[in-house]
């Protein structure tokens, strides 16, 4: 018997450095697997299926979601976007981690279904340097980055439902602290079922 991996979440405005802070914790964490989510967005450039996301029409989406094959699903920005639920769980029963990285009404899903989720709200230190960094990936149009801005000022209200917040002003900093979040919650004796029964089993007298 293994003791469940973690279930980690991230959420955060899009330019708040999430993906940058993930891939780092990827490589500080060898037992971290991503989940990979299924959208019916297109793909941008570079974007391949089955390794970015699971690239999907709407009528396959519902199909899915009818069979009650996510653990948590949203519309963002009109579009599905959804976690595959076998996956995960076959995961953390193997006692492998995982991370998803999905918006607050995802989160909040995730919540309910498995509150013993780690649940990480990272924002950037100001709008002003939200704004810039979006204007800097040259991704978006203005109109584009104002809804952003918007939205990302209205889902503040909703960080006190996470455990922790990182405000990412630097980003070396902000991979340390995501990387001790995850080191204490490997560490409580809650999540250490079997560990600890084998630690006694070491010290019978
Ligand atoms: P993008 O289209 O830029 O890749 O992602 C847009 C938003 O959708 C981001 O906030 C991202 O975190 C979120 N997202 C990506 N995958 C999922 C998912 O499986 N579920 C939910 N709820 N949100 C997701």
């Amino acid at each position: 018997m293994k003791d469940p991996g973690l279930l980690v979440v991230v959420s955060g405005p899009s330019g708040a450095g999430k993906g940058t802070i993930c891939d780092a914790l990827r490589k500080r964490f060898p037992n971290i697997n991503y989940s990979i989510s299924m959208t019916t967005r297109s793909p941008r450039p570079g974007e391949q299926d089955g390794i970015n996301y699971f690239f999907s029409d709407n009528a396959h989406f519902e199909e899915l979601l009818a069979q009650d094959a996510f653990l948590e699903h949203a519309k963002v920005y009109d579009h599905y976007y959804g976690t595959p639920k076998d996956y995960v769980f076959r995961m953390l029963n193997e006692g492998k981690h995982v991370m998803l990285e999905i918006d607050i009404q995802g989160a909040m899903q995730v919540k309910q279904k498995y509150p013993q989720g780690v649940f990480i709200y990272i924002v950037p230190p100001s709008m002003d340097v939200l704004a810039r960094r979006l204007r800097d990936r040259k991704t978006d149009t203005e109109e584009v980055i104002a809804g952003r801005l918007s939205k990302a000022s209205d889902e503040l209200q909703w960080i006190e439902q996470y455990d922790y917040l990182i405000v990412n002003d630097d980003l070396d900093s902000s991979i340390d602290e995501a990387a001790a979040i995850l080191t204490a919650e490997e560490m409580k004796t809650s999540r250490n079922t079997c560990k600890i029964a084998a630690i006694r089993d070491l010290y019978k007298k």
